[in-house]
């Protein structure tokens, strides 16, 4: 799987898809989140779930996808003024020295402003090494790069990670959102987005599906949200078409 992996980014089948994050109040788009695909010459496309966990421990591979999706994503998101991209970095991608160096030097090389990048981590990646967790942030952080902590409320959900990283915005992971009629869900929802905004971050709630969940979302005081209501993953000519349709709300965070 890794050589065939190395080959398929060689020959141009790995790509990245876009899913709309919009405004709770407008519902309007404030950015994307870009997510890694596979064109698999027989087996058709191919989701994360099908080729990421055979490679998840090789910071190679992962890196090397992850640098093929921040790069088409940097040339196609160039035009659409404003917008933030969401990218998934993966706990092992920490553990490569220069994985800053890396990153900023695709966006350089793309003209792509940093203060647009918007990095998804994991409370993983902070329990691995948690100074050099607080290290690398920081220095992303110095360059405008934004950072997002990925699927809150499924791992430890730990105050100390969500203290001690300099963070800008908290992802509530899907679970939350698809039992929010179960009011024990409810709850851990207006708690989490109580002690987001009382720390000064920003709060996106994922795997919005309905109606519903929106509107309790909204009420709730997320910020963004994302999900199949709005859109599911799509590809960059589509948010091309959303931003010509005036579906667009540039707000850095
Ligand atoms: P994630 O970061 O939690 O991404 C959200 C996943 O939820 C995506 O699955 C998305 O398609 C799916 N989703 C979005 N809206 C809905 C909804 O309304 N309902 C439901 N049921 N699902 C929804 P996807 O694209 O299959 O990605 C799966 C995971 O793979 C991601 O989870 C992320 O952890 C990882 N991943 C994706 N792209 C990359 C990448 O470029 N690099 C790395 N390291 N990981 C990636
Ligand atoms: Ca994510
Ligand atoms: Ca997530």
């Amino acid at each position: 799987m890794q050589l065939e992996l190395i080959a398929a980014v060689r020959n141009g089948e790995i790509f990245a898809l876009y899913q709309p994050q919009v405004s709770s109040l407008t519902g309007e788009l404030a950015g994307v989140e870009c997510l890694v695909r596979w064109r698999h010459p027989e087996r058709g496309v191919l989701n994360p779930a099908e080729f990421l966990p055979t490679v998840e421990d090789n910071e190679d591979i992962i890196q090397l996808l992850g640098e093929t999706v921040l790069r088409q994503a940097c040339r196609d998101a160039a035009a659409w003024p404003g917008l933030f991209i969401g990218m998934n970095i993966s706990p092992v991608q920490f553990r490569l020295p220069d994985l800053a160096d890396r990153i900023v030097a695709i966006a350089e090389e793309a003209r792509f402003p940093l203060n647009r990048i918007e990095l998804e981590i994991l409370e993983t990646s902070y329990f691995e090494n948690p100074d050099h967790m607080r290290e690398v942030l920081s220095g992303f952080r110095k360059l405008g790069v934004c950072i997002a902590l990925d699927d809150f409320g499924t791992g430890y959900s730990s105050l100390a990670a969500l203290l001690e990283l300099p963070l800008d915005k908290l992802k509530i992971d899907a679970e939350f959102v698809h039992k929010f009629d179960d009011i024990r869900s409810a709850s851990v929802i207006h708690a989490i987005v109580a002690l987001a905004r009382a720390i000064g971050l920003k709060v996106t709630a994922e795997g919005v599906e309905t109606e519903q969940q929106r509107s309790f979302l909204r009420s709730s005081g997320c910020h963004f949200l994302q999900g199949y209501l709005f859109s599911k993953p799509v590809v960059a000519d589509v948010i091309t078409q959303m931003i010509a349709a005036g579906k667009v709300s540039p707000q850095l965070n």
